[in-house]
């Protein structure tokens, strides 16, 4: 059975990039019908936080991109890795490499200014004069006797074949001199102990992928499946970073993107099916293929998300809105305990707003009151000649038995008709009055919602 997983190293937060790159992960075993699964590669621990490890487990969790097994920690697998190690130690497909670092920075000089490409070579006088040197308690890596002929070949399911001669590559230390297995190692180990089928993940590995499969085939394991994914720029076509706004996915949510945005942008942000753009994630898990992901580099488009975002808060089940509102709201200490719906106040206002930001802002009125109006709005709308509709709406308003909002813009309409008014000349010191503010959704839907005891109290608020 298939079974992908994400493994980033933990370094710093859940960057988009890496979340696409998981999303695919994700989706490819989804898809499948396959399993998936979070290993968190922490054994560069000068490097690795837990900090950023609850940082990428908190990303994941906010783009519900849930794991089925896991989180393993390469920390906790050492005696493994020593294990097979040793295993390659005794079929004489590694070696105790003895040379000391200098002696290597030597060599490197010397190939580079003689032209060559810099490398390590068992073969040179130096490094076997070393080894015939040292004793029982010289310090040693270990390497990885890589073959000397023939090529590494792989059909990358994202980049199509790739071929390497292994004349190109050299013998790999996968055992540090302080004890600690190598990056190239311990993924190998990793994937085939895991039972990886794909392995998915972004292009910057492509050139470890020759390293690993010989690995592989050393060890006698199965050769998973590579897709490496290309990179992600930001819209002046350099290497996405922080100068173009927010990496962290977290950073999206705070600026108020829906999870659900956020995976229909980065899903198509590289992948396509046909020219469409809506993807529910039951569609993505349907249509998505590592074949249609492409090979060439994605610019990032903010107004694209923003649009895909405003798409998701206008059309997704307000209840799911909701839900990601709720935190802004509280950010911004907007109880909602006094007053509508919270579903029914997105229902009226979500198409406006393209974030959850936006949104949060614009739902206080129907949960606070307030002392002021838009200083703006008042001096153009609640001037004195509004005095005579104010005061005509507000005696309807309330005598009203029935609050809807039918009735409210029925007497919106006899307002006007009675003091010969175009519906401006009403609806905006109402909405004014009402909201705080110049702009809003209908008046009258916005004032059965807010309520009428806030809409009397408002309206006199504005008479005063
Ligand atoms: N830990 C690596 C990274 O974060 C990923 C390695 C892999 O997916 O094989 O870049």
């Amino acid at each position: 059975t298939v079974k992908t997983r994400f493994a980033p190293s933990p370094t710093g937060f859940l960057h988009v990039g890496g979340a696409r790159t998981a999303l695919y992960s994700w989706l490819f075993a989804k898809h499948m019908g396959g399993e998936f699964v979070l290993r968190i590669e922490d054994t560069d621990l000068e490097r690795s936080t837990q900090e950023a490890i609850d940082a990428i487990m908190e990303g994941m969790e906010w783009l519900e991109l849930n794991w089925d097994e896991g989180p393993y920690y390469q920390t906790k697998r050492f005696d493994r890795y020593n294990e097979v190690v040793d295993q390659l130690l005794a079929e004489d497909k590694a070696y105790k490499c003895y040379c000391p670092k200098e002696l290597l920075d030597e060599i490197r000089e010397e190939q580079m200014a003689a032209g060559l490409k810099p490398r390590y070579d068992a073969n040179h006088p130096k490094v076997i004069a070393a080894n015939a040197a040292a004793t029982e308690e010289s310090p040693f890596c270990i390497r990885f006797r890589n073959p000397k002929e023939g090529t590494v070949v792989f059909d990358d399911k994202i980049r199509g074949r790739i071929e390497i001669a292994n004349s190109e590559l050299d013998d790999l230390i996968i055992r540090r001199t302080d004890g600690s297995p190598t990056y190239n190692f311990c993924v190998v180990i990793d994937d085939w102990d895991m039972g990886i089928t794909q392995v998915v993940r972004g292009e910057d590995h492509i050139n470890n992928t020759p390293r690993q499969i010989n690995i592989y085939e050393a060890l006698g394991a199965p050769v998973p499946e590579f897709a490496h994914c290309a990179m992600i720029l930001g819209d002046d076509g350099a290497k996405l970073s922080k100068r173009h706004g927010a990496v962290s996915v977290m950073q999206y949510r705070d600026e108020g993107y829906l999870p659900q945005a956020l995976l229909n942008y980065l899903v198509r942000l590289g992948w396509s099916h046909g020219d469409q753009e809506i993807f529910s994630l039951q569609e993505m898990i349907d249509l998505f293929s590592l074949e249609s992901v492409s090979k060439s580099a994605s610019a990032f488009n903010t107004d694209k998300l923003l649009w895909l975002n405003n798409h998701y808060i206008k059309t997704a089940d307000p209840e799911y809105v909701a839900k990601y509102l709720q935190w802004h709201l509280d950010q911004k200490e907007i109880s909602t305990d006094n007053g509508p719906a919270v579903t029914d106040v997105i229902k009226l206002v979500g198409e406006r707003c393209n974030t959850l930001i936006e949104l949060a802002e614009q739902s206080r009125y129907f949960f606070q009151d307030f002392s002021e109006f838009e200083a703006g709005a008042a001096k153009k709308h609640l001037r004195p000649v509004a005095k005579e509709a104010l005061e005509l709406a507000l005696a309807k308003v309330d005598a009203l038995t029935e609050w809807t909002t039918e009735n409210l813009h029925a007497v919106i309409a006899q307002v006007c008709e009675e003091l010969e008014l175009g519906m401006g000349k009403v609806g905006m010191p109402l909405r004014v009055a009402v909201t705080g503010q110049g702009q809003s959704p209908s008046v009258d839907a916005v004032m059965a919602l807010v309520g009428k005891e806030r809409v009397v109290a408002r309206v006199k608020m504005a008479l005063a």
